[in-house]
């Protein structure tokens, strides 16, 4: 071993980027040092929401005893890394001890946005992000009493889904006109509200926060909305999106992409040749992306570089979704918006039965873009495939047949 990796952050993606270092490198020439903030190593995040209902923490974490005894490795666990010092080619940690590296891999996530509403600092606001959040809120959690979930995308529906099997009264409060904005267009999100409201849940979209409401002992007693409604809740958790974890980069000399996030090309190398950044910190071509399986595609990229392998460059990263819990099935892949010029829709709405399909294709009709599926995704996986290409039979036949 007489090179050293050092790793900052280790979150899911990070987990990744080490297990297939280490599985690659036979001839056990890395040595690899990561640091995560959180007090435990890489864990499952994707499946944090079963902690309000009970998962425990252990059984999401990632790392296998091999991985833990493997003296290749040397973990640290909540140690924040506070500096990195190219022209050294080291990092300081918030305590002030020092590493030096050959390779530095920036893999630190997002932190969970709050808007700046007043009072969104109260005792009783929460984000929806972390182990340590999650465990906070269940801990804080009242049955019987409200909760208000700021944000009604695939986050926020699973934390609303979360505080009612506490036993709450959940309401969603969306800003856009729909749930699941991003991936869903009108009659889907529509018809997603009306499944979501018959699971015991209100719903609230094109009305935002105004404030929340203190009562004489500070902590949260309301919230009222921009429309004048004011709802009785002792929690609110905010799901309204993330913002990539970037905070190295100005004391590093990197440069950030637009809206954030470590500037890498398409391999995920920043301008230090020795400096690469994956998952969601990463603006790879400028844009970040807030799914793991992007991130994923990135750690291997980056593994096969370190291993002097063809490593592959992260293009059209499949942001396709599939919302897993509530019960409800929902699933959106390509073009869901049509947002392509001239692109044509077809839908077959079933609302009596919970169900809405739909298809973009080209302006021509033949060519599959993306489509939404509300209440029945068993044709995801099918169609996804498609995306892209002709269309195999008629646009009708593929929503209907099982
Ligand atoms: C409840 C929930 C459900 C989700 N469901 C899905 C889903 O269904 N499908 C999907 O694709 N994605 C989902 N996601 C998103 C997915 O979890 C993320 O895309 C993925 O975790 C990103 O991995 P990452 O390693 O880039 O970042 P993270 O998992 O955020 O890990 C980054 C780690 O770096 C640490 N860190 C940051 N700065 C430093 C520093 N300076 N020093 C040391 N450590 C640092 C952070 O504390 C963190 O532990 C979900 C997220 C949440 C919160």
């Amino acid at each position: 071993m007489n090179r050293t990796l050092v790793v900052v952050g280790h979150g899911m993606v990070a987990h990744r980027l080490v297990e297939r270092l280490l599985a690659g490198d036979t001839h056990r020439r890395w040595r690899v040092v990561v640091f995560g903030e959180e007090p435990w190593p890489a864990y499952d995040r994707i499946r944090l929401s079963g902690c309000l209902e009970g998962t425990g923490a252990a059984e999401l974490l990632l790392t296998t005893p091999a991985l833990l005894a493997d003296s290749r490795v040397e973990m640290w666990t909540g140690t924040r890394v506070a500096e990195v010092d190219r022209e050294h080619r080291m990092v300081r940690t918030e305590h002030g001890e020092r590493h030096l590296y050959d390779a530095l891999v920036l893999a630190t996530g997002s932190r969970a946005f709050v808007p700046p509403v007043p009072g969104g600092d109260a005792p009783g606001c929460f984000t929806y992000r972390t182990l340590d959040d999650v465990e906070t809120i269940r801990a804080s959690a009242t049955p019987g009493d409200g909760a208000v979930v700021v944000g009604g995308g695939l986050l926020g529906l699973e934390a609303a889904n979360g505080l009612r099997t506490l036993g709450l009264r959940t309401h969603v409060v969306e800003l856009a006109p729909r749930l699941m904005p991003i991936q869903l267009d009108g009659p889907g999100g529509s018809l997603l509200a009306d499944i979501v409201r018959g699971r015991g849940m209100d719903v609230r979209c094109g009305v935002a926060l105004e404030r929340v409401d203190r009562g004489a002992d500070g902590r949260v007693v309301s919230v009222t909305l921009t429309d004048g409604t004011v709802l009785d809740a002792s929690m609110v958790v905010f799901a309204a999106g993330v913002r990539p974890r970037d905070e190295l980069a100005a004391g590093a000399g990197l440069p950030v992409g637009p809206r954030g996030g470590f500037l890498v090309d398409e391999l995920c190398r920043t301008t230090d040749p020795r400096v690469w950044a994956v998952g969601e910190c990463a603006a790879v071509a400028g844009r970040c992306h807030g799914l793991v399986a992007p991130g994923y595609r990135m750690a291997e990229s980056v593994a096969a570089q370190l291993l002097r392998e063809t490593p592959a460059p992260f293009r059209d990263p499949d942001l396709s979704t599939r919302l897993k819990l509530l019960g409800v099935q929902v699933a959106s892949f390509g073009d869901a918006q049509a947002d392509t010029e001239g692109a044509l829709e077809y839908a077959v709405e079933e609302p009596p039965a919970g169900r809405y399909a739909k298809l973009v294709l080209s302006g021509d009709g033949r060519v599959l873009l993306g489509g939404v599926l509300v209440g029945d995704t068993e044709p995801f996986p099918r169609l996804r495939a498609l995306v892209g290409h002709r269309l195999p039979a008629s646009a009708d036949a593929l929503l209907r047949r099982g």
